[in-house]
């Protein structure tokens, strides 16, 4: 069981009256986390894989054993892991390494972030792709006999967000996987709201990348993960390369008008996708925050969470004027709720919860406006209200929120 009172004191931002409900946006974190980068800069500032001397051996070793528990943590391999600055960094990555020809299709998702839309329409400008989008409708719920008619033979890559950052629908990624290993697409998981609250394997999903950031982890801002599996790591060139990437020892170019980049070694793996020095403090911290997650447990994480949606889900229902967005099933959605209230616009509504119950929600579209332009009428502001739960939220602060909505729907009768 988790004791939420006691961890709340591990976090320097939860004092006072407020109540952080926006966690999807960004967690908050434990201090030990802070004390991990404190001890970077104050103890062993150096970079690392440059220095055969003392500071940077201990930063390298410090930053090598972090990348390690990266990799634990979704049952990678440390050759699999590569590191950028969010999940953003992290999908185009693949959208600029991975090599396309017009007419290749790409399946999504309208729940998709932008983060893991754009890159993709970039591409269907630039290279004449077609991007086909899956429509899980208001409920956000995922029909994989739906999903399936969608793939062809020109489907090229499947990519699709784990856990909704509007809704907290789960889409079931590993049988998605199995659909695209059936018929050899490439698999794309953009894990930035799972990571935080399931246990991750990529062998069983059978997913071919997965990205994520160390900010909605507990972690620093500026660290993402991107997981490619061994084959691709291997195969692919990646489209950053520099310093790092490239094993200099093994070039025989005389100059570098000679040198032919096919011709080129590059560095063992994961190095290879390593260019230039990385952020070694936001992964050392990644590390500390890994600790911390996995020493609390996921099953507690979800247990708590779970409670909490019960109770959110259950006030809400019940509460005149509310529009509910997503499953309507507590047990269907993760650590989200996201309504409106009657006809409101959501930012007033998130605006009142800010002044007059100091209470932090997010109002607005949440980088998803093609679910919104499905199913919202036109002529509407797109968005709502998503309030979003973690570890260090108590029940006492639902109920706030409960009441808070409760006075808010009066206004609007
Ligand atoms: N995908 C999803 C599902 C998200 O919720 C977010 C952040 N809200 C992102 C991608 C982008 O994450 P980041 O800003 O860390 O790159």
């Amino acid at each position: 069981m988790l004791n939420v009172q006691k961890l709340r004191g591990d976090f320097p931002t939860i004092n006072g009256q407020n109540i952080y409900f926006d966690s999807v946006a960004s967690s908050l974190t434990p201090m030990v986390v802070v004390d991990s980068i404190i001890e970077y800069y104050t103890k062993y500032r150096a970079n690392v894989h440059r220095g055969n001397y003392d500071l940077s051996m201990q930063a390298s070793e410090k930053f090598e054993g972090a990348v390690m528990k990266i990799a634990k943590l979704i049952n990678a391999s440390l050759e699999e892991i590569v590191i950028t600055s969010n999940t953003t960094h992290a999908i185009n990555e693949v959208a600029l390494t991975l090599d396309f020809k017009e007419g290749d299709e790409i399946l999504l998702s309208s729940l998709e972030h932008s983060s893991n839309l754009i890159p993709w329409l970039r591409l269907q400008k630039k290279v004449g792709i077609k991007t086909k989008w899956y429509n899980p409708g208001k409920l956000g719920l995922f029909d994989l006999n739906e999903f399936e008619k969608m793939l062809t033979p020109k489907t090229k890559l499947v990519t699709l967000t784990f856990v909704s950052n509007v809704l907290g629908s789960v889409v079931p990624v590993e049988e998605v996987g199995k659909l695209c290993k059936a018929r050899g697409i490439l698999f794309l998981v953009d894990a930035a709201q799972a990571v935080p609250h399931f246990k991750i394997d990529v062998k069983k999903i059978g997913c071919d990348f997965l990205a994520f950031s160390s900010h909605k982890m507990l972690g620093p801002t500026g660290l993402g993960v991107l997981y490619i599996k061994k084959e691709h790591a291997e195969n692919m060139m990646p489209a950053f390369l520099g310093g790092g990437t490239i094993n200099t020892a093994e070039c025989h170019c005389l100059s570098l008008d000679s040198c032919d980049i096919d011709a080129c070694t590059f560095s063992e793996l994961p190095y290879k996708w390593l260019a230039g020095t990385p952020p070694i403090s936001e992964t050392i911290a990644t590390g500390v925050a890994i600790d911390y997650l996995t020493g609390i447990g996921y099953d507690n994480i979800h247990e708590h969470t779970a409670n909490l949606m019960s109770r959110a889900m259950k006030g809400l229902t019940s509460i005149k004027n509310v529009d509910i967005y997503g499953p309507l099933k507590a047990e269907q959605r993760n650590s989200i709720v996201s309504f409106n209230v009657g006809d409101l616009p959501p930012s007033e509504v998130g605006r009142i919860l800010n002044e007059e119950f100091q209470i932090s929600v997010r109002a607005g579209d949440h980088c998803a406006v093609n679910y919104f332009k499905d199913v919202q009428a036109e002529g509407t502001a797109p968005g709502n209200v998503r309030a979003s739960f973690y570890v260090y939220n108590t029940e006492e602060e639902v109920d706030r929120l409960l009441n808070a909505v409760e006075k808010i729907s009066k206004l609007t009768v």
